[in-house]
């Protein structure tokens, strides 16, 4: 017989043969009970723009939710998730927008690397990474972009060299990667415990060939973050320097050389299941929106109003094309369409504020810098054309790879 499960373990019970009605309720109740103390007075804050704001109270709610086993929700039982459907996932989002829970500190783990250590990582790689994801306590960072490789991803120039041991006993069980390099506009590197890079590890190679995918630990002497300044004020990001920076030789994913396909497949979940928590994040933005326009007797303005309806329209069209892309494993190139629709139409919803505002967008709250949350989000929302793959590579994307046009002159 079957021992009876501990409360610690039935609180991480498997989603997988509950109701949708049931896991709701199941997330309100946690959230109403939770969503207290200095949680609950950083409601609303945190968004875009607003990334800094409570951080280390977002770090302790962080592993509040790894207790409880509300991290890594979608993943596989078998790699510590909650076999959550899509639609408890959305449930989970609807339920934790409305409570104004605390903005989350560590996406890049739990929706870009995790999944691809569980695609493309061996088991003693998502037996040591994937836990720390699942409890909060391990943050990770994207090493992608560098100087002369935003777009052009291709043209990464940081190495990495395998390096035996000086041990000539034991040189194959102590070999390192040593790296040299630098990347740029690192969100949060300055207070992640690791970094997946894309590092040029074979000599001489070009291009998307010769590129490796690894997994470095930040607090280590060849390892420096320098924060970037942003116009909203904030230094989310950094430049990240790595000077003989090093990391086991077991820390690759996939083979030597099987970087860019690591790479792309990261990227394609970057555009999967994690867009539709931050749609519920733009549908709040939205009524947000709208009440703004109350406020400023401008609901029945026709062209704010036409706005404002293109601005819903768009959001369900948003919605239904996530959905239908889902379900199909891996996201192939077809996922650039979200992208270029979602960055599109955020981008827009920040010049919709700032047009319903008038002249009063244009001045601070306090002096230097204090921008009101709409302000951030306006100046947020520029770079949401750009980052994660900017439109103009998103059209190239589709152009080439989904509608098989012919390839741009290089
Ligand atoms: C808020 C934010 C957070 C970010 N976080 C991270 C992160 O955590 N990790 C990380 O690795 N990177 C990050 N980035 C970097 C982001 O991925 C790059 O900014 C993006 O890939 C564009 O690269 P770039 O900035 O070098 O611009 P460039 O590649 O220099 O592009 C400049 C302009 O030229 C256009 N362009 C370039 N090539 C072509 C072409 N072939 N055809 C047509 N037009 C072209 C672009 O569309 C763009 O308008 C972040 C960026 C931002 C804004």
């Amino acid at each position: 017989m079957n021992e009876p499960m501990s409360a610690a373990e039935t609180s991480k019970a498997s989603f997988a043969s509950m109701s949708d009605d049931d896991f709701r309720s199941h997330a309100q109740q946690w959230l109403a009970a939770s969503v207290v103390g200095e949680y609950a007075e950083l409601k609303g804050r945190g968004g875009p723009g607003d990334e800094e704001v409570g951080f280390d109270v977002r770090v302790a709610w962080e592993l509040e939710l790894g207790r409880a086993g509300w991290i890594g929700l979608g993943w596989p039982e078998s790699h510590g998730g909650r076999g959550a459907s899509v639609n408890q996932q959305i449930i989970w989002a609807e339920e934790y927008t409305r409570a104004q829970a605390p903005a989350r500190v560590n996406h890049m783990g739990e929706n870009l690397l995790g999944p691809t250590l569980i695609e493309y990582g061996t088991p003693a790689q998502c037996e040591r990474f994937l836990p720390g994801i699942l409890n909060g306590t391990e943050r990770w960072c994207q090493g992608y972009s560098e100087p002369n490789a935003g777009s052009d991803l291709a043209n990464v120039q940081t190495k990495a060299v395998l390096t035996p041991s000086s041990n000539a006993s034991d040189a194959a069980a102590h070999a390192q990667w040593v790296l040299n390099g630098q990347k740029v506009w690192t969100s949060l590197a300055h207070v992640s415990h690791w970094c997946f890079i894309v590092a040029r590890t074979e000599a001489g190679s070009s291009r998307h060939k010769g590129l490796s995918f690894l997994l470095v630990a930040m607090d280590q002497p060849g390892v420096e973050t320098r924060i970037i300044r942003q116009i909203t004020g904030g230094g989310e990001f950094n430049e990240t320097f790595f000077t003989d920076a090093v990391t086991p030789a077991d820390m690759i994913v996939g083979a030597p050389g099987e970087g860019w396909r690591v790479a792309m497949g990261l990227l394609g979940f970057e555009r999967g299941i994690s867009t539709l928590a931050q749609q519920v994040g733009f549908e709040r933005e939205l009524e947000g929106a709208i009440e703004l326009a109350r406020q400023h007797g401008k609901l029945d303005h026709p062209v704010i109003r036409q706005r404002l309806v293109k601005a819903h329209t768009g959001l369900q069209l948003m919605r239904w094309n996530a959905l239908r892309s889902m379900g199909a494993g891996v996201p192939g190139p077809e996922a650039s369409i979200g992208k270029l629709f979602w960055g599109t139409w955020h981008s827009d919803l920040g010049e919709l504020i700032v047009d319903i505002m008038g002249a009063s967008a244009l001045i601070g709250d306090h002096l230097p810098y204090e921008l009101s949350l709409e302000q951030k989000l306006f100046l947020f929302t520029r770079s949401d054309t750009i980052y994660g793959g900017s439109n103009e590579i998103q059209r190239n994307v589709l152009g080439e790879r989904v509608l098989g046009l012919p390839k741009e002159p290089s």
